[in-house]
C-alpha cells in the first residue's frame, strides 16, 4: 500500500541519515578509544580509576559497535557474485561455532546441493549472521536446536517466480506479538545490555536490496525463557528470486555503490 511505501521510504531516509551521523561519530570515537587505551596503560592508576576507565571502554565499545553496524550496510561493497548459499551459511556457522558449543545447541542442516544465488555475498553473509546470532541469543542459556535449510523454491507470492528459500529456525524463547510487530524498527531491542536493535533493520534492507521477502513465525514461551524444545521458538523464512547477472536491477547497484 501507499502508506507502507511511505513508511519504507521514511525508514530508508532515516537509515541514510543514521549512516552519515555514524560516519561523523566514528573518527572522534576512534580517538577516544585510543586515549582510553593509553590511560589504561599507565601504572599509577588507582583501583577505582582503573575501574572507571574499563567501564568507559566498555561503553565506548558499544557505541562503536552501533556505528560499525550502521555503516557496514551502506559502505561501498563489492559487485555481486554467484555464491553457493549453503557455503555462505556454513561460513557464518563456523563464526558462531564457539557459542553453538557453549550453549549446547544441536545444529541440523538441510541443504539442497548446488543452490547458487547471484548476490552481494558479503551482505547476505551478514544477514545470515544476524539471524543465527539472534537465534542463539534466543536460546540462551541453552540447550536448544537450530535448524537451517536452503533449497530451490518458487515464490510464495507468485508461483511463476523461481528462487532460493532459506530458513533459520530456533527453539528459543520466541516472540510475543508486540515484539514481533517491532523487530524491524531501528534500535528496537529486548536485549537491554547487549543489543543494538540494528541487526534486523539492516537485515530487512539487505533482503529488500535483493528483491527478497521475509516471513516469520514465532511462538513465545509462557515464561519468556527458552525451554530447549519446539514448544516455543522462531523461524525466519527468506525467499530470494533468481536473477541473472545482466538482470541485476540498476537501482540496487547504485544503492550499493553509494558511499558515506
Ligand atoms: P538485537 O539483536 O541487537 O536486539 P535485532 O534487530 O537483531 O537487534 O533484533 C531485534 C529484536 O528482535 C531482539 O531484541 C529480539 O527481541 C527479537 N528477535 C530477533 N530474532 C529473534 C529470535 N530468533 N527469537 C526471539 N526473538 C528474536
Amino acid at each position: 500500500s501507499e502508506d507502507a511505501l511511505r513508511k519504507t521510504e521514511k525508514l530508508v531516509a532515516t537509515g541514510r541519515l543514521a549512516a552519515s551521523i555514524a560516519h561523523e561519530i566514528n573518527n572522534p570515537l576512534e580517538a577516544v578509544t585510543n586515549l582510553l587505551y593509553l590511560i589504561r596503560l599507565q601504572d599509577s592508576l588507582s583501583v577505582d580509576t582503573l575501574r572507571y576507565v574499563e567501564l568507559a571502554q566498555h561503553e565506548v565499545a558499544r557505541v562503536s559497535e552501533i556505528t560499525q553496524q550502521t555503516l557496514r550496510f551502506y559502505r561501498q561493497s563489492t559487485l555481486p557474485v554467484t555464491a553457493k548459499v549453503s557455503e555462505l551459511m556454513d561460513s557464518v556457522l563456523t563464526l558462531h561455532q564457539g557459542r553453538v558449543n557453549s550453549l549446547q545447541v544441536e545444529v541440523r542442516r538441510f541443504y539442497e546441493p548446488e543452490v547458487d544465488l547471484f548476490c552481494f555475498a558479503g551482505e547476505v553473509r551478514q544477514l545470515f549472521a544476524n539471524l543465527i546470532g539472534n537465534a542463539l541469543d534466543a536460546m540462551m542459556p541453552g540447550p536448544g536446536q537450530l535448524v537451517l535449510s536452503v533449497r530451490r523454491s518458487r515464490s510464495w507470492r507468485d508461483s511463476d517466480i523461481e528462487g532460493v528459500r532459506v530458513s533459520v529456525m530456533d527453539t528459543g524463547c520466541g516472540m510475543t506479538d508486540e515484539v514481533r510487530g517491532r523487530i524491524f524498527e531501528p534500535f528496537f531491542t529486548t536485549k537491554e545490555a547487549t543489543g543494538t536493535g540494528l541487526g534486523l533493520w539492516v537485515s530487512a534492507e539487505i533482503v529488500r536490496k535483493h528483491h527478497g521477502t521475509v516471513r516469520i513465525r514465532s511462538r513465545a514461551s509462557v515464561d519468556g525463557q527458552s525451554n530447549g524444545d519446539f514448544r516455543s521458538g522462531t523461524v525466519f523464512m527468506l525467499f530470494f528470486p533468481l536473477v541473472r547477472g545482466e538482470e541485476v536491477p540498476e537501482e540496487s547497484l547504485q544503492a550499493n555503490s553509494q558511499s558515506v
